[in-house]
Order: C-alpha cells, then sequence, then structure tokens
C-alpha cells in the first residue's frame, strides 16, 4: 500500500508494517492506529479530483483507505448515505444549521456498513473465503451482508439471547450463526478461540484497526457534502467506541492533506443507564465498566472496547459529552420521523437527542454548523419504534393514530372532534 506507512500502537507508539497479522501492540497489547504517507496523498488527492469522481461510495476516498493493491472491493454500494440541511427540526430545536446525516441508508442499514466493506476487501485480498465476529448487531449484519454479496462465507457468533430480528437478518444473508449458550464475554471469547483455529478473517471491531478507517468515510463525505469544510460540532452515540475513533481520524486525515482547515468538535453521547466513556471525560478518570441499562442496545456497551480511542477522540476535539435517558431517545426518535423524515433506531436517534439537550443547554449556540449522524434505521428495531410512537402494551395509543369503523361519519366526527380537519 503506497499510501499507508504503518500500524502505530496508540499506547506506547512501537510501529509495525501494515498487514493483516498485525492488531494489537505485541509489546504492550494496545490498539493500533493505521498511520498514512500524507505528503503522498497530498499528491494524489485535490478538492477538484474528488469533486469530478463518479463514485459515490466509500471508495471515492481510495487514496485515504487502507486497501492492498489489487483489491476488489466488494460490489455493495456503501456510503455517500444524504446529508440533509433540516430546517424544521433545526427550528425545533432551537439551531440555524442543522444538518442530519442518514446513515441508516447504507445496504444492510447502519454505518457499520462502512467498516466490513472494508474487512470484506481485506480479507478477499488476503484469499481469506470466510469471515467472523462475535455480535448481537449491526457489526454481524453488515458483515454477513458484505460477505454475501462478494462470494465470501461468514460465520457469526450471537449470544443466545440475542434479539430475533436481527438473528433473523443473518440467517436470511445465508451467515452460519452460532448461537452461544451463554453471555456476551462467553461468546466472544469462544469466536477468538474459533477464528484463530480455523483461520478466518477477524471482523471483531476492537482488535481489527482497518474497521475504524471504514468508518472514518462518514467524515470524508460530510466534509465533501459541505464543500470540504468541517462543521463545527458533529454528535454521534458511542458504543465500544469504534465509530467515535474513526469519525475523528476521517476529519483530521482531511486536515493533514489540507482537504479542511480546520476540525470539527465531537459531542460523544450515550445512555444515562450506561455511559462509561462520557463519564470517564466527565471525571478525567480512567474508563470503569458499568451496568447496560438502556434501550439503545446497539450502544449498550458497559465495558467499551475501543475506549481508549474513544477517549482520545474526544479530548483532542475539545468535545462534549451529554448523556440522553431512554424517553429523551425515543422523543428524538419521534422528532427526527416527524420533523425531518428519517427513520432511526434508538442507537441511531441518540445523537440527535443529544443535540437536542445541547442546544436547550446552549452548550451549542444557535448559528453554529450541527451534524448529527443517524447511525441506524428504525427498522431494526421495531419493538423500541413502536414504544417511541406510543404503540406497544403499557400505551393507551398514539396520539396520530385513529382506530376507527369503516364509516364515513365516524371519521368526519373523530376529525372534528380531534381538529384534524
Ligand atoms: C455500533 C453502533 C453504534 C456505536 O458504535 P461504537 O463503535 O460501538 O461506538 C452506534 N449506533 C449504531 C446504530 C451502531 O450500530
Ligand atoms: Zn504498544
Amino acid at each position: 500500500m503506497k499510501n499507508v506507512k504503518a500500524a502505530v500502537c496508540i499506547k506506547c507508539g512501537a510501529e509495525y508494517a501494515a498487514g493483516d497479522d498485525t492488531y494489537t501492540c505485541k509489546k504492550c497489547g494496545g490498539v493500533l492506529e493505521i498511520v498514512y504517507d500524507y505528503n503522498y496523498i497530498k499528491s494524489q488527492l485535490s478538492r477538484e479530483k474528488l469533486a469530478a469522481r463518479k463514485n459515490f461510495s466509500i471508495w471515492r476516498y481510495l487514496e485515504l483507505l487502507p486497501l492492498e493493491e489489487g483489491s476488489r472491493p466488494g460490489p455493495l454500494r456503501v456510503g455517500w448515505s444524504p446529508l440533509y440541511k433540516t430546517d424544521s427540526l433545526g427550528e425545533t430545536i432551537g439551531l440555524k444549521n442543522l444538518y442530519i446525516k442518514d446513515d441508516g441508508l447504507n445496504p444492510t442499514s447502519s454505518l457499520k456498513d462502512r467498516a466490513s466493506a472494508i474487512a470484506v476487501a481485506r480479507a478477499f485480498h488476503a484469499g481469506k473465503d470466510t469471515v467472523a465476529c462475535s455480535s448481537t448487531g449491526n457489526a454481524a449484519s453488515s458483515l454477513a451482508g458484505g460477505a454475501a454479496a462478494a462470494g465470501l462465507k461468514s460465520v457469526i457468533f450471537v449470544p443466545e439471547r440475542a434479539p430475533q430480528g436481527k438473528v433473523t437478518q443473518l440467517l436470511i444473508f445465508g451467515a452460519t450463526v452460532i448461537s452461544v449458550r451463554g453471555n456476551y464475554r462467553e461468546t466472544f471469547r469462544l469466536s477468538a478461540e474459533a477464528i484463530e483455529k480455523y483461520g478466518w478473517y477477524n471482523r471483531n471491531a476492537a482488535i481489527n484497526p482497518y474497521l475504524s478507517e471504514g468508518k472514518k468515510t462518514v467524515s470524508l463525505e460530510i466534509a465533501e457534502q459541505l464543500g470540504f469544510k468541517a462543521p463545527d460540532f458533529v454528535a454521534l452515540s458511542v458504543g465500544d467506541g469504534c465509530t467515535i475513533a474513526g469519525v475523528w481520524k476521517g476529519f483530521k486525515d482531511l486536515y493533514a492533506v489540507g482537504l479542511i482547515d480546520r476540525l470539527p468538535r465531537l459531542i460523544s453521547v450515550q445512555a444515562s443507564g450506561c455511559c462509561p466513556v462520557n463519564r470517564a471525560i466527565e471525571q478525567n478518570a480512567p474508563i470503569e465498566w458499568m451496568d447496560e441499562n438502556t434501550l439503545a442496545d446497539s450502544i449498550a456497551v458497559g465495558a467499551p472496547r475501543n475506549g481508549e480511542k474513544a477517549l482520545a477522540a474526544i479530548r483532542e476535539s475539545n468535545g462534549i459529552t451529554i448523556n440522553v435517558t431512554d424517553e429523551e431517545i425515543l422523543a428524538a426518535m419521534r422528532l427526527l420521523g416527524k420533523s425531518a423524515g428519517v427513520f432511526g433506531e434508538p442507537a441511531g436517534a441518540a445523537g440527535t437527542a443529544g443535540i437536542v439537550k445541547a442546544a436547550a443547554l446552549k452548550t451549542v449556540p444557535a448559528d453554529a454548523v450541527v451534524v448529527s449522524i443517524v447511525t441506524g434505521n428504525g427498522l431494526k428495531d421495531v419493538v423500541s419504534a413502536q414504544k417511541a410512537a406510543g404503540i406497544d402494551s403499557t400505551a393507551e395509543g398514539a396520539s396520530n393514530l385513529l382506530r376507527i369503523a369503516p364509516d364515513m361519519k365516524l371519521l368526519t366526527e373523530e376529525f372534528a372532534k380531534r381538529g384534524i380537519c
């Protein structure tokens, strides 16, 4: 890879040649980060060159991605999700320049597709015929979908209690699903042993430094969609921490090659019931594990496996932490849907919930350029969406739902009563 210099340990600075046998530091066990040859990339890339490209996917940024020469990107169209200027939503919240980046529009409906696309391309190049990971959620479905499209097999380890909807998505993509009678930690350990024994490509996000390189493409797109300008703030939800680290890496890379001239501040949004990363920032202390009390399952991560990278990203960006309750997340789901036409899963709408709070507290000024990344689609988790809409078993019914007999007279009366027409 002409554009990649090395894989560097974020803890002790040890340098390794980039390659698939080096995932963690052999000296201290730290997580590695991919470092590029920015001078070389500068000579290859310009705003004009990028703007002229017709490839509207993550692969338009090839010079900034760790792809071996001769690699074949998978066939799914990943990335180049829309960035909407949402004036009506912004007005409701009190922000003049609010944008929503809808990453639920990726092929398997979450931002994780960006990381899995890199995993699949690298696995293919390494001559692997099988990719594997352990996850209950979007990492697994994106890997299974990407592998299916590229003609690779996938093996996914899930804890027995994994939600049926998500397991179903895996089965439809033809993955071999190993449902482990045990908790997530035991599931992860079994997957690691099996990956080692059978030599599959390892997409376990915490130890594979290439995955946040895929996730960073969301920032490359945001900057380009804003005319090669960094926004003032970027808000997103945080679980393991790979995504926020990737988002930060994307802006830093663009800055290093001179495509943007300043960096945004990150807004790290976590659930009040599970916020180990934000708590560490707020108390300026190491991460301590927490219980996982939130309905936002994609960010219900009590023991973040990429916490160090996340902390570094938030601190370096002079970032802000915001914790939101499940109620606030459900309210943000309704608000996003109603005033922007965007349907996010709870972890997807959590970033927006954070923005609502930050704007109310005036932590974010009214005229700031703010991007909220919706990281996953609402249909991923219909049970939570029903809660947000007010039609779960505990609620009377949604205020915008009319149950009625097929009778025009009754309908007219109901409309009059509710002041609808
Ligand atoms: C994985 C995920 C996140 C959080 O990403 P991390 O890398 O775990 O911090 C947020 N939202 C959705 C929808 C996700 O799938
Ligand atoms: Zn190290």
